[in-house]
């Protein structure tokens, strides 16, 4: 059965080729759907955007931390694919650092790819979602939001995507009425090249320790997560947040 079967999709930061974001458009473009892949490098985005399943799929320069950009890419996207009917703000960086390392760029950084470009890029699609009377947003937070520092991420990243939660729950309460729903994933470790090559072998062993199924998370397990929450077997969930962690949280 395909859970997406005419319906468009816009995800950010989805050239990665082993990201979270990519995965995600595989996933919807099987099930049916014409996905946009957003993300900085015009080339890589067209290559990832090339690879999808299907027809129809298109891919444009968005940096998320620019308003101007996100309005444009928008109106932009709405014209060619006809309407929008999912939105993932997928888009984020992170930065190893201890808390009194974080300088003001490293925060501006961080708070800005990820809670500033997810209320940016929601806000140049919502007066579209709005006008529809339908839509799926999905914002891609962490467990570094829960437990205050993940694997990786120093504790600017961690409040940038507790930030994400907050937003997310706002955005679902205004949205309800409208017909919009609003739900964020918190990915536990999930083996990207967010990650790859920066942990030792040790640092590997211990996270590994603390997950009860033994295992990191793949990018094809958070992407799951991310079409039920865009299909309609979601239809009377906005405002969760959904653990893809293999245990780690449980508590
Ligand atoms: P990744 O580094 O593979 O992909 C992130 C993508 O975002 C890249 O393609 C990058 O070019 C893009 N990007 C960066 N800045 C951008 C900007 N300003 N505008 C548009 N695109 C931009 O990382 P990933 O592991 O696939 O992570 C995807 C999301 O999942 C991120 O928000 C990350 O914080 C989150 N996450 C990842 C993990 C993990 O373990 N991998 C865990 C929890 C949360």
């Amino acid at each position: 059965m395909k859970l997406l079967e005419g319906k468009t999709a816009i995800i950010t930061g989805a050239a990665s080729p082993r990201g979270l974001g990519k995965a995600t458009a595989m996933l919807f473009a099987q099930h049916g759907a014409r996905v946009a892949i957003l993300d900085l490098d015009v080339d890589e985005a067209a290559e990832a955007a090339a690879d999808l399943p299907g027809e129809g799929h298109v891919s444009r320069v968005c940096d998320v931390t620019d308003k101007a950009a996100c309005e444009a890419v928008a109106a932009d996207l709405i014209n060619a694919l006809g309407a929008v009917d999912i939105l993932v703000n997928n888009a984020g960086i992170t930065q190893p650092l201890k808390l009194m390392d974080i300088a003001p760029e490293n925060y501006d950084a961080v708070l800005d790819v990820n809670l500033r470009g997810t209320l940016y890029m929601s806000q140049a699609l919502i007066p579209h979602l709005r006008s529809r009377g339908q839509g799926s947003i999905v914002n891609m937070s962490s467990v570094s939001a829960q437990r205050g520092g993940g694997i990786f991420g120093g504790p600017h990243y961690s409040a940038a995507k507790a930030g994400i939660l907050g937003l997310t729950k706002a955005m679902a309460r205004e949205l309800a009425p409208d017909g919009v729903r609003s739900n964020a994933i918190c990915p536990g470790f999930i083996a990207t090249d967010i990650t790859a090559g920066k942990l030792t072998d040790e640092m590997r062993a211990q996270v590994l320790e603390g997950i009860p199924m033994g295992r990191a998370g793949t990018a094809d397990d958070v992407a799951g997560c991310c079409l039920f929450l865009a299909s309609d077997l979601s239809a009377y969930v906005t405002g969760s947040e959904v653990d893809v962690n293999g245990g780690s949280l449980i508590h």
